[in-house]
């Protein structure tokens, strides 16, 4: 099955919901990143947490998730955009804590301690940003924490990672419920229960369910209107312009500093690892370019 989320209502209209399925995608970033299997599992529960915040955006509008802990991961990034693409990057990828009773222990590699960070540029002239502390550290719970207490909106979140013993992962994705207003009590019980009873994401997504599934399971017992489905991959929208760009907003100063050392400078896009090389004449015209702004 490819990459893809899907989103649906309950036709009563008291809840919504998406599930996505990543599980090409996180091994993408996995290579990519060469993380360890917890620096996967962070990430990938991060990048799909992107993903499914993003479920509703269209045209260029994207989503930012950063996470700061204390943790020795100490920073996971996600980036998904409307077009179903997404990038992203932890700070410390080798950092490799064991499994205990089979389970990754994601919490103690982000840290319970830090920021959680939601950035949508939604094309308005500034981007929305919500910030909550780090609770967990596990991302679904923070993710959820995030979505009650900075978007107001009750809501049920389920990420996971499954990687096999040679650390390929072989299952990703997960899903996202959300109680609207005019929902009753026992509808919400309701929900509640059926998501209690469900199996983790990714014994779900091994067992081959889709997210058209999934959503059926968390929403047991409610009549369904499925949404437009999205298929989902990496994509890095770095160039050449960009970095250089990147290099002019450094300023005269650090500019005048690089070129003065005559040497080339060879820079790693953090999220693709595509190089970019800058040759001490192409650094002198950067220093021309900073020199001329305002
Ligand atoms: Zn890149």
């Amino acid at each position: 099955m490819r990459d893809h989320m899907l989103r649906a209502v309950t036709r009563c209209g008291h809840f919504r919901a998406v599930a996505a399925l990543t599980t090409g995608v996180v091994e993408t970033l996995r290579k990519l990143q060469g993380a360890s299997p917890v620096a996967t599992a962070a990430l990938g529960r991060a990048i799909t947490g992107a993903f499914l915040l993003a479920s509703e955006f269209k045209g260029r509008e994207r989503v930012v998730l950063q996470i700061l802990g204390d943790g020795p991961l100490q920073e996971v990034y996600a980036e998904a955009a409307a077009d179903g693409t997404c990038r992203g990057y932890v700070r410390r990828p080798g950092v490799d804590l064991p499994a205990q009773d089979g389970k990754l222990p994601v919490g103690e590699a982000v840290g319970q301690r830090g920021t959680f960070t939601v950035m949508k540029d939604l094309g308005l002239r500034e981007p929305y940003r919500g910030v909550v502390p780090l609770t967990t550290g596990e991302i679904a719970r923070d993710l959820a924490y995030y979505l009650l207490h900075s978007e107001q909106i009750p809501s049920a979140v389920a990420l996971g990672v499954y990687s096999d013993p040679c650390h390929t992962v072989t299952a990703a994705g997960g899903y996202l419920v959300q109680t609207l207003p005019s929902a009753t009590d026992e509808e919400i019980d309701q929900v509640e229960e059926n998501i209690r009873g469900m199996p983790l994401p990714t014994d779900l997504i091994r067992q081959g369910a889709s997210p058209k599934e999934i959503l059926r399971d968390a929403l047991q017992g409610f009549e369904l209107k499925f949404l437009e489905e999205k298929p989902l991959r990496f994509h890095c929208p770095c160039s050449r312009d960009r970095v250089a760009g990147a290099l002019v907003a450094l300023g005269s100063k650090e500019l005048e500093s690089l070129v003065q050392r005559n040497e080339r400078v060879d820079i790693r896009c953090e999220f693709c690892g595509r190089p970019y090389i800058f040759s001490p004449p192409q650094l002198q015209e950067l220093l021309a370019q900073a020199a001329e702004r305002p």
